[in-house]
């Protein structure tokens, strides 16, 4: 598909961001191509629209910026899953293991029901820790997840093994 070559070529990589030896994928020159943001929304849409998702997870932060377009092209709820002590309501956690140390996910009680169908939606996978986390808090209250997808996979990293048999689908490794 020839969008993904021009959706790729507008992502800017920064060295040494947020801290030295890391290159930094950088989606908010993505942003800037309306073209290549369409492109991007519409892969995705193309791919989910007859899958009966009724649910679109997106997590904090960048998630917040791919999830809300796919969900309303496709008819179904967004739901945000949020980093700890952001959301007003009652709460159900997820705790995940970072490089040092852990952190939480949070998602409203009430916000999905059990036996709906969820894709969850993140710019990036790295470790995959992020993106499990999300599928354990959907799957503890019966949401069947689907699929996940994200803009970037760093495959090094293996996130994918992570995700145990849950597929992952990605515009751009
Ligand atoms: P993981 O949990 O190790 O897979 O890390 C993925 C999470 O970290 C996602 O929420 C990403 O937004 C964020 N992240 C890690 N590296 C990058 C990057 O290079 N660019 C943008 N986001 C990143």
């Amino acid at each position: 598909d020839d969008r993904i070559p021009r959706i790729a070529s507008t992502i800017r990589v920064i060295q040494d961001f947020p801290k030295p030896g890391i290159q930094f994928q950088d989606i908010t020159t993505l942003l800037l191509d309306p073209r290549a943001f369409k492109d991007a929304i519409d892969l995705f849409v193309e791919r989910y629209k007859d899958q009966n998702i009724n649910v679109v997870a997106g997590i904090e932060a960048r998630g917040f910026i791919f999830g809300p377009p796919i969900a309303l092209a496709m008819g179904a709820k967004f739901v945000p899953m949020r980093k700890p002590k952001k959301l007003p309501g009652e709460v159900i956690s997820e705790e995940y293991s970072l490089e040092y140390g852990t952190d939480k996910m949070e998602m409203h009680v009430g916000a999905v029901q059990s036996g709906e169908r969820a894709l969850v939606v993140d710019d990036l996978i790295a470790t995959g820790g992020t993106l499990s986390a999300a599928i354990r808090l959907l799957e503890r209250v019966g949401v069947h997840v689907v699929e996940c997808a994200c803009v970037i996979e760093l495959p090094e990293l293996k996130g994918r093994d992570r995700l145990g048999d849950k597929p992952l689908f990605v515009l751009i490794s």
